[in-house]
């Protein structure tokens, strides 16, 4: 049993997988999806998620469905710092309520830092637009090679 239970298939990443809700979409491929987070921790914060593995956290999910979630985490990762040019970059994953997790499908936040901004803090900042999001999309696509 993981954390905090049984994998719940209404979960908002489940349903921007299933293309019932919308994301700013930045790379798909047959395993992962990366997406911009939509109550971003700082200017072009990404997530990437499993597409079909139903683990809820690292605890519960396949070794290769993980291999491929870290694969496509270090693509955006590069390409988020060819595009956006933070001066760091912080990957974060959280796993339980007790430890931050808010979403129970498991991702992988990428989330740049600039050197003159602070962080907003995990899961307390406000929505961004999906027009702002999209167009930090496009670059961060665009600076994959
Ligand atoms: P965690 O707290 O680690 O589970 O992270 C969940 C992340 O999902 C948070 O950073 C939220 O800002 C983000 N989030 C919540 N709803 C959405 C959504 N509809 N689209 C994109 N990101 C979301």
């Amino acid at each position: 049993m993981s954390i905090d239970g049984t994998y719940e298939p209404t979960n908002i990443f489940a349903r921007i997988i299933r293309g019932e809700a919308p994301c700013a979409r930045i790379f798909e491929d047959d395993a992962t999806l990366a997406f911009m987070d939509a109550f971003p921790q700082s200017d072009g914060h990404c997530l990437v998620v499993h597409k079909k593995s139903v683990a809820r956290n690292l605890l519960d999910v396949d070794e290769a469905d993980l291999h491929a979630i870290v694969s496509t985490a270090q693509k955006i990762a590069r390409a988020l710092h060819r595009a956006l040019k933070p001066d760091g970059v912080r990957i974060a994953q959280f796993n339980g309520a007790s430890a931050g997790q808010t979403v129970f499908h498991l991702h992988v936040h990428i989330i740049p830092v600039y050197a003159d901004r602070p962080l907003t803090a995990h899961a307390s900042g406000g929505p961004s637009d999906l027009d702002k999001l999209n167009a930090f999309a496009s670059r961060i696509a665009a600076a994959i090679p």
